[in-house]
């Protein structure tokens, strides 16, 4: 704990100090996605130009050193209903490869733990591949290996929809949680050394991959349902559950998962969010700034630290770290890009956390994750072959 009472600028040196020890892996970003979209760039990474500050955005290249970020999850996403979902994954995985390439004085392609210190060494942020969504596996366990081979070190389950193997948190649940061949994939992960990352899977789901899971998993997205009621977040038995496990939650800052008050207003609007199996994609809501309810309420910073303070609470102090999940779309006051990651420090020092808790939860807790998972990948590559086949190779899926 820090001593006597903390200024605001106390607060922000003693923050700035802890991130420059240690600095932040970041556990989610979707920027991939955002160059792929935007109308000038559409996919090209030098005419999207990350090195210089885009107001209208929350991420580039000097934002993120202001940020202290020192290690980056990108995420390869695609939407559930892209029309060629593998297709789609391969090109996301390929722009965030070209994001490295553009700028190898500034990114350090990451495909292990060690990697981060590396990076810090260089001067340099280590970037890491995630994957977020199965749907480009097309329900065959082989892209696993490819996606692996191209750097993938994350994957997020599913997005917002239920796949033929796993349930999603926004749709409705078909397959109990996760069936046979959910089961087999969560196996090839846990043997290739890749974190399994259950932001959006349904809290069932969450409950069979713990059960089954060889290596620790991560939510990279997600915050306190005890908090925030939005199925997005983690129930407190799962919570509860990373400590044996040995994973982590990496709290979020998405508007609707942060914010009961925007929680509650966005559920009463029409379209409202987790009534049905067809739900809207809930990030497109959050940038809609009114409708006839009026103004939605603003989700803030202090709120993300109340989500970071229960998460402590309930998982404990290992088990904590950031996913941002910056999209180019509404954040919380006071986070509003990539360089407010020191604020968000700043007010958990105010809130008590010592220096040494802050770096497990800036990077050290993560660190443990991706080493604990490359050595379970070693250890299971030694004696169990690779799982091949597709869905209906897998009785009882
Ligand atoms: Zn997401």
């Amino acid at each position: 704990m820090t001593d006597g009472p903390m200024t605001a600028d106390n607060a922000l040196a003693v923050a700035r100090d802890v991130l420059e020890r240690a600095p932040l892996i970041d556990g989610h970003n979707d920027l991939p996605w955002v160059i792929r979209i935007d109308r000038a760039a559409r996919g090209d990474v030098a005419a999207y130009d990350l090195t210089r500050v885009r107001e209208r955005a929350d991420t580039d290249i000097p934002r993120l050193r202001d940020g202290l970020v020192g290690a980056q999850f990108w995420a390869a996403f695609q939407p559930t209903s892209t029309p060629h979902p593998a297709r789609t994954t391969l090109e996301q995985i390929d722009l965030i490869r070209r994001i490295e390439e553009a700028h190898p004085d500034v990114f350090l392609p990451a495909r292990r733990a060690a990697d981060y210190a590396r990076a810090k060494a260089m001067g340099r942020i280590a970037s890491f591949i995630a994957v977020e969504g199965g749907v480009g596996l097309e329900n065959s366990l082989s892209p696993l290996r490819i996606w692996h081979a191209a750097g993938m070190r994350l994957m997020t389950l599913c997005h917002n929809e239920t796949l033929d193997w796993v349930d999603s948190a926004t749709d409705a649940p078909r397959v109990g949680g996760l069936n046979a061949f959910g089961r087999a994939i969560v196996g090839e992960l846990n043997r290739l050394g890749v974190v399994i990352d259950l932001a959006h899977t349904s809290h069932d789901a969450m409950r069979r991959v713990l059960d089954v899971s060889e290596a620790p998993v991560a939510l990279s997205h997600s915050n306190a349902y005890s908090l925030c009621d939005h199925p997005r977040n983690t129930p407190d038995d799962v919570l509860k559950r990373l400590k044996a496990n040995g994973g982590l939650v990496m709290a979020t800052f998405v508007p609707g998962f942060v914010s009961q008050p925007l929680r509650d207003w966005l559920r009463r609007s029409r379209n409202g969010y987790g009534k049905g199996p067809a739900v809207a994609d809930p990030k497109a809501q959050m940038a809609e700034p009114e409708t006839r309810q009026g103004a939605a309420p603003k989700a803030s910073l202090e709120q993300v630290a109340d989500h970071i303070v229960r998460l402590v609470e309930t998982a404990g102090l290992d088990h904590v770290g950031v996913g941002s999940d910056y999209f180019g779309g509404a954040s919380p006051t006071g986070l509003e890009d990539v360089s407010r990651f020191p604020y968000l420090f700043a007010e958990l020092v105010r809130r008590g956390f010592s220096e040494r808790d802050l770096e497990k939860m800036s990077s050290k807790n993560m660190l443990r994750v991706l080493r604990r998972v490359e050595a379970v990948g070693v250890s299971l590559r030694r004696t169990r072959a690779p799982a091949i086949g597709e869905l209906e190779d897998y009785p009882g899926a």
